[in-house]
């Protein structure tokens, strides 16, 4: 089980389980206009053959979080601080030479466009087959095999030709296939998909999610899947990761979030989103306000200018004091456990149908 802990734990002992463990992590971006503070203090375990969803909307950390681990940020302008441990090694600060070598052997990343991540110049055989040769340090012939092996792995049919097509020879839904066999071609411990579906339509995302679960099994790897859309998340990750303003404001497993969410961010999440059992011409009801500037984010609650629950709040402002997230499942926010759960009961399940 993907273990969710908060920021001031100490790290996971060895042998606990744990393969990715990230501790108060802080992604600071300098630009003309000042600080962005991308991502604000945040604490995640992820374990092998889990799948840990992260949503939020655009802004939220999520891409940046990912970029970090991948240590793929420029470090002239991004200053990186906290822990990350990809199976006890450190990664904050590793040289670049460590972190090639990691990336494509030990992780890799699907990208949300496989049209800008594939080259249009080589095929595809040769973009799956080269980071085997250069991590395994095999033959062309085998890499090539491995190539078609991995392409008949993703349901390319034909592999034995299509390893010789060019990407804008395969359709969208093949290509996301091929950059799946071209990240999993080294059999990584950790695969980051970001938005690996949103692209596709209904019908191949749910071919693609399935493909992903169906190889975690075969591979054993540790996903983290980044999105906006909690339906992607839904039957797919283990645990659930809700950021806002580069801090997780809600944890735990994918079925206690979505049957009982927490914070007042999650439900609007929820409420924006389609649903099956909704008429075709309700309007979905967005999140009123827009996600704050991380030049100079608010000060308390991040949320707190788009919040409809402040004024239940006693005691204590949003706009003063940060709330913090409990250990294991839990919602960074003032509302008390009765408040969360009577507003959620009586006005906010209605809506969602
Ligand atoms: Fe809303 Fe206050 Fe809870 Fe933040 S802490 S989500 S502003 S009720």
């Amino acid at each position: 089980m993907t273990t969710l802990t908060k920021e001031e734990d100490s790290p996971a002992p060895a042998g606990s389980g744990t393969f990715l463990s990230v501790r108060d992590l802080y992604v600071h971006f300098s630009t003309e206009d000042g600080i962005v503070k991308a991502v604000d203090g945040l604490s995640f375990d992820l374990e092998r053959g889990q799948t840990l969803g992260i949503v939020g909307e655009s802004g939220s950390g999520k891409s940046v979080t990912n970029l970090s681990i991948l240590g793929l940020h420029d470090p002239r302008n991004t200053e990186v601080s906290g822990e990350i441990l990809l199976d006890g090694q450190e990664l904050t600060g590793a040289a670049e030479r460590t972190m090639e070598k990691l990336r494509g052997n030990k992780m890799a990343m699907i990208f949300q466009d496989a049209l800008t991540a594939l080259s249009p110049y080589y095929t595809v055989g040769r973009q799956i087959a080269e980071p085997y040769r250069k991590h395994m340090g095999v033959s062309k012939h085998e890499a090539r095999q491995r190539a078609i092996e991995m392409l008949t792995k993703v349901g390319i049919p034909n592999p034995k030709l299509r390893v010789d097509d060019y990407p804008h020879q395969f359709s969208g839904g093949m290509r996301q296939r091929a950059m799946i066999a071209m990240s999993l071609v080294c059999n990584p411990d950790l695969l980051i998909a970001d938005e690996p579906t949103t692209a596709l339509d209904v019908t191949v995302q749910a071919q693609i999610l399935d493909l992903l679960k169906d190889l975690q099994q075969e591979f054993g790897s540790a996903i983290v899947l980044i999105t906006h859309d909690l339906g992607v998340v839904a039957n797919t990750a283990d645990d659930l990761l809700v950021m806002y303003a580069g801090r997780a404001v809600e944890r735990g497993s994918v079925q206690e979030v979505l049957r009982a969410p927490q914070h007042p961010y999650t439900w609007g999440l929820l409420g924006s989103m389609p649903r099956l059992s909704s008429d075709v011409n309700e309007a979905l009801t967005p999140i009123p306000g827009t996600p704050p500037s991380l030049l100079a984010p608010p000060s308390g609650c991040p949320f707190h200018p788009r919040c409809a629950f402040v004024a239940d709040v006693d005691g204590v402002s949003c706009s003063d004091t940060r709330p913090a997230l409990p250990d294991g499942r839990g919602a960074a926010c003032h509302l008390t456990a009765e408040q969360k759960q009577t507003i959620f009961v009586e006005q906010i399940k209605p809506r969602l149908g």
